[in-house]
């Protein structure tokens, strides 16, 4: 039974924008009134995806490094070819990391390690406004 589903917008700059969420879910969880339980933190779209990481200034250099190696965005995709659009990356990335991520609530907070965050990341090749839905069950 879902208990509380509130949604937010987020702006992003694209380009594998990695945006720290964990505020915005913890005051949800907060106004929810819900103490125990869990949450799904979930994007729409297809070159989005949501996760968690420790967000410092290392690591949101390694991550977009990372995805580079793994999915080049220089990479003449099918996608590319069938749409032009240029964000082929883009979307295998989404696919590959995912659009949602749950948590359980305890103590009417995420139970997330001291270093650890909720992030979105947007990997399309334009600025974007993203909606984000929070399920809690
Ligand atoms: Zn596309």
């Amino acid at each position: 039974m879902t208990r509380a589903i509130k949604q937010f917008t987020i702006n992003t700059k694209g380009f594998t924008d990695i945006i720290d969420i964990t505020a915005n879910i913890n005051s949800i969880i907060l106004s929810s009134g819900v103490s125990e339980g869990l949450a799904t933190i979930y994007a729409a779209g297809s070159t989005v995806s949501i996760s968690s990481i420790e967000y410092e200034p290392g690591l949101m250099e390694d991550l977009p490094e990372l995805m580079n190696k793994l999915i080049p965005h220089d990479v003449d995709y099918k996608h590319n070819q069938k749409w032009h659009d240029g964000n082929g990356y883009a979307h295998l990335r989404s696919s590959l990391i995912g659009n949602s991520y749950t948590v359980p609530i305890i103590n009417r907070h995420l139970e997330l390690g001291t270093w650890q965050q909720v992030i979105l990341i947007d990997f399309d090749n334009k600025p974007r406004k993203r909606k984000v839905t929070v399920v809690i069950v």
